[in-house]
C-alpha cells in the first residue's frame, strides 16, 4: 500500500514545486513513469497516470476510472459476444449466498474460507444465518440447478452471469489482485462426463483462447492445472497462461470440468432417457478484470500503455496544431473532417482540444496507450493531408491525404494489433526455456534478466512439486496441451516421468 500511496498521490511539496512551475511556465508534462526495471513501480504508475483506476477507501477494492471502464466494456463486449455464439445466455444470481451453502462441498469450503466476506448484521439486527458476500456463485447457481433441472430434456442448461465478487485479499495490487472485481463466470449443466469436458475445453480454446489472440494480442498457453493448482471443489481446471513483461506469468482466465461434486452437493439430478435418475455434471469458467492487468503487463512499454487496437477506448487521437488564432478556422474544419470520417467508418476517435502544447498531448496519449495519433496543423489543413503516427513505431510517421484517412487508420490499427501480437510472442519465445538440470532451472529463475517459463519433465507428484516451489517460488503454471510425446526424467527429483509442465514464477 505504501507504494501505491506514492504512485495515486503527491506530497504536499511536490505539489507546490508543480504549481509553481506551472504559474512561471503555463505549459503542462506529462510525469515520467517510474523505469521499466523496476516493474510493480512501473506498473502502478501507469495505472493511476493513465487514469485507468484509482485507490478506493476501502483497502484492496479498486475504483475504475472512465478510461479503464470504457477499456473494460470494450473487452465485455467481445468476450460476451463469444460466450453467446458458443449458445450461452446470460442470468443474474444474488450477491449473497447463504452462509450454509459454500459448507457443502468440502474442498469448496476450505478453499474460498480464508478469503470470504460474511455480513452477520443488516436491518439493524443479528442475523439469524450469516449471509457470505459470493466469491465465486456455484454454490447458489447449483442450489437453483437442483430446482431447474429434472430430466435429461431440461440438458444441458448453458447460462453466464457478468457481476462483482468479493475475496478478501492479503496483498493487493491494482486489477491484477482486489478484494473486489469485475468477471464473468459461466456455469454449466450436462447430461454425461464426456459433454461436460467438452465444454470446459469449447471455452477455453473458443471463447477465451480465441478472445486473448484476437482482441487482446496476447500469445497465452492453454494448459491443465496441476492437483495442486486446480479450483477448489473441481475436477480439472484448465487455464491460459500468459507472460508478463517481466518474465513472471499470470493465470488469466480458467475453465472448470467439476465432475459430480457440485452436483451431489446440491443435488442436481436428472431423469435420463433409461428411466434412471442421475447426478449431473457441471462445468464453471471465469474471465476477470485481471486481464486489464496482463494487458497492460503484456504491451505496456517506458512510454506507457500500449492497447490492443480491437479493444482501444479511443483508437485514434487527433491532435490539432496552431500557433495563431487566424490558423484555428481551418485546422478545425480538416480536424472535424477527419473525425466525421473516421467514426463513418466505424474508428472509436476522439479530438483533443485541451488549452496544452502539442508535446504535452503526444506524450498524454502514448502514456494512455492510444493506438494512432493523426496531428493536423495549418498546412496539412491546407493541403488536405494529416499526419498519421503509430503508438508501436514513432519512426514510421507518414503523411496520408484526408480522403484516404479513414482506411489508412483502418489498415494501421490491423498492422498495430499483428506488430503487438509478434512481440509479445516474441518475447515469451525469448523468455521460454527447455530445461533438464534442476541447476539450470534455479539459476534462470535466479535471473531477473531470464526469468520466465520452465518447460521441464515432471513426475506428476504433489510433494515434488511442493518441494520446488518451496525451493525457487515457481509453481507449475500449466500442463500444456500441446506438448512433446514420450517421457524423460523429473527436472527435480530425477524418477522417471511423463508429464510435460511449464513452472514459473507467478502473479
Ligand atoms: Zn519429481
Amino acid at each position: 500500500m505504501a507504494n501505491q500511496k506514492k504512485a495515486a498521490g503527491e506530497t504536499k511539496e511536490a505539489k507546490a514545486t508543480k504549481a509553481a512551475a506551472e504559474a512561471s511556465d503555463a505549459s503542462k508534462f506529462v510525469e515520467d513513469l517510474a523505469e521499466k526495471d523496476d516493474f510493480s513501480q512501473w506498473y502502478l504508475d501507469l495505472v493511476y497516470k493513465a487514469e485507468l483506476a484509482d485507490e478506493s477507501p476501502v483497502r484492496g477494492c479498486m475504483v475504475i476510472r472512465p478510461y479503464g471502464y470504457a477499456l473494460w466494456e470494450n473487452m465485455q463486449r467481445a468476450m460476451d459476444a463469444r460466450i453467446k455464439a458458443t449458445g450461452h445466455e446470460n442470468a443474474y444470481f444474488p450477491l449473497f449466498i447463504p452462509g450454509g451453502f459454500l459448507e457443502r462441498e468440502a474442498e469448496h469450503v476450505e478453499g474460498f474460507a480464508p478469503e470470504v466476506a460474511v455480513v452477520t448484521r443488516a436491518g439493524g439486527e443479528e442475523l439469524t444465518e450469516p449471509l457470505v458476500v459470493r466469491p465465486t456463485s456455484e454454490t447458489v447457481i447449483g442450489h437453483l440447478y437442483a430446482k431447474w433441472v429434472q430430466s435429461y430434456r431440461d440438458l444441458p442448461l448453458l447460462y453466464n452471469q457478468w457481476c462483482n465478487v468479493v475475496r478478501w485479499e492479503k496483498r493487493t495490487r491494482p486489477f491484477l489482485r482486489t478484494s473486489e472485481f469485475l468477471w464473468q463466470e459461466g456455469h454449466t449443466v450436462h447430461r454425461t462426463e464426456e459433454e461436460a469436458e467438452a465444454e470446459t475445453l469449447l471455452i477455453l480454446n473458443d471463447v477465451y483462447q480465441d478472445f486473448f489472440l484476437k482482441e487482446l494480442a496476447i500469445p497465452g498457453i492453454p494448459g491443465l492445472k496441476s492437483e495442486s493448482q486446480k479450483f477448489p471443489g473441481a475436477l480439472r481446471t484448465y487455464t491460459i497462461e500468459s507472460l508478463m513483461g517481466d518474465g513472471k506469468a499470470l493465470q488469466s482466465a480458467t475453465s472448470h470440468n467439476l465432475g459430480q461434486n457440485f452436483a451431489r452437493s446440491f443435488d442436481i439430478q436428472f431423469q435420463d432417457a433409461d428411466g434412471v435418475v442421475k447426478h449431473a455434471w457441471t462445468t464453471s469458467w471465469g474471465a476477470s478484470t485481471r486481464m486489464i492487468g496482463g494487458l497492460i503487463m503484456v504491451h505496456g512499454d517506458s512510454s506507457g500503455l500500449r492497447m490492443p487496437p480491437r479493444v482501444a477506448p479511443v483508437q485514434a487521437v487527433i491532435v490539432p496544431i496552431w500557433r495563431k488564432e487566424e490558423e484555428r478556422a481551418a485546422v478545425a474544419e480538416a480536424v472535424g473532417k477527419v473525425e466525421a470520417a473516421l467514426r463513418a467508418a466505424g474508428i472509436r476517435v476522439k479530438s483533443d482540444w485541451r488549452e496544452e502544447r502539442p508535446g504535452f498531448k503526444y506524450n498524454d496519449w502514448e502514456l494512455r496507450g492510444v493506438p494512432v495519433r493523426l496531428e493536423i496543423g495549418p498546412r496539412d489543413a491546407q493541403n488536405g493531408q494529416v499526419v498519421l503516427v503509430p503508438r508501436t513505431d514513432r519512426a514510421a510517421k507518414e503523411t496520408v491525404s484526408q480522403d484516404g484517412v479513414a482506411r489508412r487508420v483502418q489498415e494501421v490499427l490491423e498492422t498495430i494489433h499483428t506488430t503487438l501480437f509478434e512481440q509479445a510472442l516474441a518475447f515469451r519465445k525469448s523468455r521460454t526455456y527447455q530445461v533438464s538440470s534442476y541447476d539450470e532451472f534455479r539459476e534462470i529463475l535466479a535471473d531477473r534478466a531470464r526469468m520466465g517459463f520452465i518447460e521441464a519433465w515432471w513426475c506428476g507428484d504433489g510433494a515434488c512439486e511442493a518441494e520446488i516451489k518451496a525451493e525457487t517460488q515457481a509453481t507449475i503454471r500449466c500442463l500444456p496441451l500441446e506438448h512433446p510425446e514420450g517421457a524423460g526424467t523429473c527436472v527435480h527429483c530425477g524418477r522417471a516421468a511423463g508429464v510435460w509442465a511449464i513452472f514459473a514464477k507467478a502473479y
